[in-house]
């Protein structure tokens, strides 16, 4: 059996776009679970806007996703002798010619077959001229008149294109640059691709690539073309819809796990399964169950899987993210076991890795940093309250175990003696520790908090910080 091989080959004129990233998780899904190979290239031949930032852009978002190639990457900018080589074939087995016609006699062809209402294309005139080569003169590809060119397309059936529609297609350019279809199938031919799956974008240059093949006497690989993604509009997914880089949702917080999750159900499905393993889907992805209708991104859907892989992920392992995202707002260099008490009060509830980080904050910053609204503080730290807080620090000093069990009991009896109701401290004792009305469990965050933290806030808001306690 031949060994599977696909490919990936991203033009650097932009971020690794979600589109893109979802066509490389189908090319990458296919290649590892037949135990193929997966290869990727980068398609710089726009020279003036291919930029080797965007390329590493794409190389980190592709590293991030865990999407590795076996093979590159190749750049086509250093392949253009192979792909002249390529052309020179095809000029001595008589499939292409010089042509001399200037852009503005071609542009005036298509004018006037586009007035009699026929396909606008090049005309053909320098067919039969017999050019050589010399300034000024392009290489034309020359389109059969008659027939048809098809393929059978995994995701569309069966394509059909009357050649007579097809334009005689330019292989280099006159600044000596081979053009993108000549180009991808020189590379796909070359390397010796068995699987072409990309955005239903290309539909329409797959016939003049097919003909490519036919002319180099090459077998066509199997070809599967996507549905594009749209936004919740139905109009083609693009930044007006937010973020559309895979590097931005990593920047955002969202873990590569439930990106991958996310794009694979972009355009495939197993029934109606919606959280996958790698391992799970490495077993289940197959070409068979590609979606014919284009598929609408849904950031809610995104966030909840997110949140999901967030809540199951191994503390160890979000502990360190969340230490990334604390470093990059300034909160950094917490204690690893401090960090590693906290993820499970903020797992549940953080929908994005820097939801989480802002949720952290009151616990890694020095206390006195914690952000005090003054409005709130005069809403809830009254002097009733502070009062109180006052009177609790010895009680909660005393405590030989700091844990939420202690404190409840603790909290009960002092509450007891005191003859007010736990409401009547709950929030103050929030907005004292935190900063904030609404946070995980009072009890479970102080047994987080610890004991000196809880003491010194508390300290903080009842203004008897010099006052020795116990
Ligand atoms: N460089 C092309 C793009 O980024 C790739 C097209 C293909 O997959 O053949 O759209």
């Amino acid at each position: 059996m031949t060994q599977v091989i696909t490919r990936f080959p991203p033009s650097p004129t932009g971020h690794l776009h979600v589109g893109g990233a979802r066509t490389a998780l189908f090319n990458w899904l296919w290649a590892r679970k037949n135990g193929g190979k997966f290869i990727l290239r980068i398609e710089d031949t726009d020279v003036a806007r291919s930029s080797e930032e965007m390329t590493q852009g794409i190389l980190d978002g592709m590293r991030w996703l865990g999407l590795d190639w076996d093979e590159g990457p190749y750049f086509q900018s250093r392949r253009i002798d192979l792909y002249n080589q390529y052309i020179d074939q095809l000029l001595e087995t008589g499939h292409a010619y010089f042509c001399a016609c200037t852009p503005d006699e071609v542009e005036a062809m298509r004018a006037e077959a586009r007035a009699t209402g026929a396909v606008p294309k090049y005309n053909g005139r320098c067919r039969g001229r017999d050019l050589k080569n010399g300034p000024g003169r392009v290489v034309r590809f020359k389109t059969p008149e008659s027939g048809e060119t098809a393929f059978q397309d995994l995701v569309k059936g069966p394509v059909a294109v009357p050649n007579a529609q097809l334009d005689d297609m330019v292989l280099r350019r006159l600044d000596g640059m081979p053009t993108y279809n000549l180009a991808v199938v020189v590379d796909d031919v070359t390397m010796n691709l068995t699987h072409v799956i990309r955005g239903d974008d290309h539909l329409s240059n797959t016939p003049k690539q097919v003909l490519l093949y036919e002319a180099l006497g090459r077998d066509l690989p199997r070809f599967a073309h996507v549905p594009m993604i749209l936004g919740p509009d139905k109009k083609k997914l693009s930044k007006r819809h937010g973020a559309t880089s895979v590097t931005a949702y990593r920047d955002m917080g969202y873990l590569p796990e439930a990106m991958v999750n996310y794009l694979v159900r972009l355009g495939w499905s197993h029934g109606d399964q919606e959280v996958f393993q790698l391992d799970e889907l490495l077993q289940v992805f197959s070409l068979d169950h590609l979606g014919t209708a284009a598929s609408v991104f849904d950031q809610g859907k995104l966030l909840w899987l997110n949140n999901h892989y967030i809540k199951n992920e191994p503390i160890e392992r979000i502990a360190s993210l969340l230490d990334v995202h604390l470093t990059e707002r300034g909160w950094g260099g917490a204690d690893e076991n401090y960090l590693q008490s906290i993820v499970p009060l903020l797992q549940p509830r953080a929908g994005t890795m820097v939801e989480m980080a802002e949720m952290a904050e009151f616990f890694v910053v020095e206390d006195e940093s914690v952000p005090m609204d003054p409005a709130m503080v005069d809403k809830f730290l009254t002097p009733e309250v502070r009062e109180h807080f006052g009177r609790l620090r010895p009680w909660l000093a005393e405590m030989p175990v700091f844990d939420q069990q202690s404190l409840e009991t603790m909290f009960k009896e002092y509450l007891g003696e005191q003859g007010v109701a736990f409401k009547v401290l709950a929030q103050p004792l929030r907005v004292a520790l935190t900063g904030k009305t609404k946070s995980p469990g009072l009890y479970e965050i102080m047994e987080v908090l610890g004991k000196d933290r809880v003491l010194r806030r508390l300290a903080r808001v009842s203004g008897r910080e010099e006052e020795p306690i116990g």
